[in-house]
């Protein structure tokens, strides 16, 4: 069994982006841990933060055990996610205790500053996790560097609005109701997107963009990802031999 680890900014985000994926490697027999940096509290007009991270916690955790994955917040507070001392010890230490093989986090070019945050900070935190002198929790140092790979930007364009290609893409047609399922859990998102975003069906623009993914890669559903393969991070294909028959590459 190979563990993975899928780390983001806020809860919904994971789900939007590499549910189909998660949902077949748990199937497939591998370990998942879902981890969001923040609880989202700053998602809601209709709750305060404390009541919304309550919330939001709660939505996410029955979204992960969906697919029988274990979800854990690592606390930080959204809308204020940084890359400094404190934050990448947290998410270190949120490394440590999933003990993964493979990583899957934020896109280092997104509309929102959080998700580019995470993504830096995981990719230091990868790093770090291994140096047995680096302190941040009860969890032990990692023997090794995991594999490092990014999702694919909301919608699959970066800060600037421009289009974001993926190395590969992973079918998720045979996934996709639990996708679907995961994503509906987050029942108090779906009048924070419409208010906030315009977006007047989440689940719908959900399944419109995993579709325009799915016809960059030939398939009818798909979600994107992108390897990071930096000194002296593992450049094994190991996600891709994981995915088995859905690896879709172009
Ligand atoms: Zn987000």
């Amino acid at each position: 069994m190979t563990r993975i680890l899928a780390i983001h900014a806020h809860p919904d985000d994971i789900e939007t982006l590499a549910a189909g994926t998660l949902a077949l490697l748990t199937s497939l027999g591998h370990g998942v841990t879902i981890v969001t940096a923040t609880a989202g509290e700053c998602g809601s007009t209709d709750a305060d933060a404390a009541a919304t991270a309550r919330i939001r916690r709660e939505e996410a955790a029955a979204a992960a055990a969906l697919i029988g994955a274990e979800y854990r917040c690592a606390g930080l507070a959204d809308l204020a996610v940084f890359n400094d001392d404190a934050a990448r010890r947290t998410i270190t230490e949120a490394v440590r205790w999933a003990r993964p093989d493979v990583v899957i986090t934020a896109s280092p070019s997104d509309y929102h500053p959080d998700h580019e945050a995470v993504a830096a900070l995981v990719r230091d935190a990868c790093f770090a996790a291994s140096a047995p002198n680096y302190r941040t929790g009860p969890s032990a140092a990692l023997d090794g560097i995991p594999h490092l790979y990014f999702m694919d930007p909301i919608g699959g364009r970066g800060r600037d609005g421009s289009r974001v290609a993926a190395d590969f893409g992973v079918d998720v047609a045979a996934t996709f109701e639990i996708k679907r399922q995961m994503l509906e859990r987050h029942i108090s998102q779906m009048r924070w997107v419409s208010r906030q975003h315009g977006v007047g069906d989440h689940v719908a623009s959900m399944e419109a963009w995993t579709r325009r993914r799915g016809a960059d890669f030939g398939a009818s559903l798909a979600e994107g990802f992108r390897q990071y393969r930096g000194h002296p991070y593992p450049r094994g294909p190991l996600l891709q031999e994981m995915v088995e028959a859905a690896l879709r590459t172009v």
